[in-house]
Order: structure tokens, then sequence, then C-alpha cells
């Protein structure tokens, strides 16, 4: 099972789509949801309790989230210690990467590091010289002996250029890259230009990509470019997939005081929380279902029904949340459509199906 464990909600930054948004003028006053006021800001759980948690489970891997975790480094390594066999991952924001030892670093199978591209984009979402920062930390990662795989994260939105951001990441010491839709996520539709820059410029721009990604296939590589590659593995086996990111069925979220929800965006949504570490069966949790319009769609088993926290808290109108599918539609049909050209390269041996393959849940939400 794979478990995120929100650290602190404390964050180190205030980037333009994520805290940002709760300043902007005209934000929401309300939350369309019940919220629990009283999730403790810092992690309030025994480690060992939370140790006695994951040994029932025998195949974990816990993400260390946030907030931005590296604000509790020091709890890092203490909890590592306490579960043996255990995987490890880490989603940071990437400033506070020199505060671990390369003796923890190199305990990590994935480091997912937030990036948006290249760098006037990135300072501009994220704060000025937030890029050479990271930058700069991801090469002290390299140099301390990091051999897992390293993962770009980017968020994108009206201010990407979808190929040129993805580009930026490839150049960059990067071992993947996974990229998410600011979109369906707040309030916020009627403020922005997300339709003319989905049909102008990122639905076009996914094709462009989807065919340099082919290309280089067909060349002898398969670039780690996470919406690509998950999707492509299992329309290669045939398989169709429940949500991607896991929430809710995969991959569970634990948060500071010990309660566990299907996501971490989901901390403190109390009409969703579905136990406590105290005296919960990791193994027997509830698999939650996306909500809405998903179970009749033809491209669920494709999807998988994109974000349960959008579909459970809609703040985009029905017509607004049909262009972000029509951006998954898009995705879907640029694949299916290069798909013959990657089983030739499959078939005459220029790439094997193992340079597809990778460990699902690893904090790639996969539809972005
Ligand atoms: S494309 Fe839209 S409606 Fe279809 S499964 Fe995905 S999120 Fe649901
Ligand atoms: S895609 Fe949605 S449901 Fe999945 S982890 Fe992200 S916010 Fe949660």
């Amino acid at each position: 099972m794979f478990w995120h464990l929100v650290l602190t909600d404390e964050c180190n930054l205030c980037c333009s789509y994520c805290r940002a948004k709760a300043f902007e003028p005209g934000a929401e006053p309300s939350l369309p949801f019940e919220y629990d006021p009283e999730v403790p800001v810092e992690l309030a759980v025994d480690p060992a309790e939370l140790a006695a948690f994951l040994a029932r489970d025998p195949e974990p891997t816990l993400t260390f989230y946030g907030g931005e975790p590296l604000l509790r480094a020091d709890l890092i390594e203490e909890i590592m210690d306490l579960v043996p066999g255990c995987r490890f991952m880490l989603q940071t924001n990437g400033l506070l990467l020199d505060r671990l030892s390369p003796h923890v670093l190199q305990r990590f199978h994935t480091v997912l590091v937030s990036i948006d591209g290249p760098e006037a984009l990135t300072d501009q979402h994220r704060g000025q010289g937030v890029y050479a920062r990271v930058v700069a930390n991801v090469g002290r990662l390299i140099d301390a002996g990091f051999n897992g795989e390293l993962i770009a994260r980017m968020t994108v939105d009206e201010a990407t250029e979808i190929v040129e951001a993805v580009l930026h990441c490839d150049a960059l010491p990067f071992s993947g890259i996974h990229w998410q839709l600011d979109a369906n996520f707040w309030g916020d539709y009627d403020r922005r230009d997300f339709s003319g820059w989905v049909e102008g410029s990122y639905n076009p721009g996914i094709r462009r990509l989807l065919e340099i990604w082919v290309e280089r296939i067909e060349a002898g590589r398969v670039p780690r470019w996470y919406p690509f590659l998950d999707t492509t593995w299992d329309l290669l086996a045939g398989r169709s997939s429940l949500l991607r990111c896991g929430s809710g069925h995969a991959n569970y979220t634990i948060q500071t005081d010990g309660r566990i929800v299907p996501c971490p965006i989901m901390t403190g949504m109390s009409d969703h929380y579905l136990g406590h570490i105290r005296d919960t069966d990791p193994l027997r949790l509830p698999h939650v279902m996306v909500p809405g319009d998903c179970p009749g769609c033809e491209i669920v088993n494709f999807c998988g029904g994109r974000c349960l926290y959008s579909a459970v808290t809609q703040p985009w109108p029905p017509e607004h949340r049909a262009l972000v599918c029509g951006t998954v539609r898009n995705l879907h049909d640029a694949l299916v459509q290069v798909l013959p050209r990657v089983q030739a390269s499959l078939d005459d041996g220029t790439v094997l199906l193992e340079d597809f393959a990778h460990v699902k849940y690893n904090g790639c939400e996969i539809i972005p």
C-alpha cells in the first residue's frame, strides 16, 4: 500500500497556484465541505504508533509530504529507522534538501521536486530565486550519491508553454517528469483564460510533445514523462486503470493527527475520514469511488476519474469541468494515434516493454 504522511502543514513558499490562491481578490470566503479545525499543523502522532500501523502492511511505501516536509527534516530519519523494509519517497519544493545528510538521501526510492520549467516561469509561480536554489539542491542530491527516481513535478497553467517547459526540465538532471494542470482546483475560473489557453496552446502542445516523445522512442530511448509513460504502458498491456494517482484505492494519506483520508489534499475534510492509524487495519480500508459523471464516461478506464478531490469539491461548474475532461480526451486520442509506432519500436526491439516499467502511485497523478 502507498501512504502519504503529512509531517507539517507549514510551507516556506506561497506559490501562485497553491497557498497564494487564498489571498487573491475574490477568493472564496467559505469552503464547500466540512473542514475539521482541530487538525494539528505539525505531526502529532507517536512515531512508534505509526511504525506499528505500517508494520501491518507487508509492502508499505511511505511518502513524506507537507506543507513542506523538509521543515520537519528532524522527523524523517527517526521514522525511517522505525520502519525497516519500508520504501520511502519524498515530495518537496526542493529548497531544504540540503537539510538531509547524504546517508538519508540515499535511502529514498523516489524524490519528487517541484519546478515549473524555465527559471523565469518557475520564479514567477514560486518566488524570486527559487529556481536557482532548487537546481543547485538537485545537483547536491546527485553528488550525494542519490540514484533513485528523481522527478520534476511541474504545475502548469496559462503562463506555461508545455513543450518548452517539459523540454527544459528534460535537460536538467531529472530521471522523470510529471506535470499537473492547475484546473478545477479552486473557484477561480472566471478570473482566468483557461479555455483560450487549452485550445490554443496546451492541447496542441501535448500533441507536439507526444511527437517528440515517440521520435525518441523510435531512436531507442523511452523518456520517463509520466503522463505518457504510465498511460502508454497500460495501453500496450490492455490494462484499464482506477484513479491513476491511487487515491482511495492504493494510496491513502495519514494526516498530522493520525486520521486517514483518501488523498493528501483532502486533509481535514472530515466527511471523508476513513479511520485512524490507532485502530484501522491498513489492508482493509474502503475503496473510495470517484463521484459524478465519471462512471458513465467512455474513457473512464483510461482516465480513472482524474482527481477525487476535484470530483468531490467541484470548484468549477460543469461546462468548465468539461474543458478539463477535454484535455484528457486530447491526451487519450493522441496516445492512441501514436500507439502503433510505439508498438513497432517494441516489435523490432528498438525499445523493450520494461523500458516503460515504473512504480505506480509514486506521487505522480499521471492524468494532468
Ligand atoms: S475524462 Fe472527465 S468524465 Fe471522463 S473519467 Fe476523466 S474526469 Fe471523469
Ligand atoms: S489527483 Fe486529486 S485525488 Fe489524486 S492526489 Fe491529486 S488532488 Fe488527490
